[in-house]
């Protein structure tokens, strides 16, 4: 899923961790979960607009892209003190995956044929077998545009959980 979405899920695993253990379990544990977050959540990923390509060309894809991107630095910004660490871990998959993995593997792979053989990423693999496994029964909504919705869902509940949290 966004970003947003995983910065909201990292923030959320913070405070209950950090309300239910002490130190030095409520960071270790803050780290584990939020990093296995990422599984979970991805794994939902099939009922979200989530176009595997990009689509420039297309204003609604233009659009909602640029509001995730608004939100996703936003909350870098509004909840980065003190909640950086759960963030952080919550996107760790996506980081490694993206960021290190790929950049790697692409400058690695010299011919086509290399190309089409080698897998551009590590911890997704583990997305997609636990999605094969566990939410196969879901729809692919991926190209659907009203898939905005669910995702829209889930961060409205996730603030609204972090708001009464933090100033209730
Ligand atoms: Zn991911």
């Amino acid at each position: 899923m966004e970003m947003i979405t995983h910065n909201l899920v990292g923030i959320s695993i913070q405070i209950l961790c950090f309300k239910y253990f002490t130190f030095p379990f409520n960071i270790i544990l803050t780290i584990l979960f939020a990093f296995a977050s990422h599984f979970i959540v991805d794994a939902f990923a099939k009922i979200t607009y989530h176009t595997p390509e990009r689509l420039e060309g297309d204003k609604f894809w233009l659009i909602w892209h640029v509001i995730i991107l608004i939100l996703s630095f936003g909350s870098w910004i509004f909840f980065f003190i003190p909640f950086w660490l759960g963030m952080l871990f919550a996107n760790g998959v996506d980081i490694w995956d993206w960021w290190i993995f790929r950049p790697i593997v692409k400058k690695r792979i010299k011919n086509e044929k290399e190309k089409t053989d080698k897998k551009e990423y590590f911890f997704h693999v583990g997305v997609d077998y636990l999605r094969k496994i566990l939410f196969f029964w879901l729809p692919n909504w991926n190209y659907k545009r009203y898939a905005i919705i669910p995702e829209l869902v889930v961060i409205c509940g996730l603030l609204i959980f972090i708001i009464t949290h933090l100033y209730f």
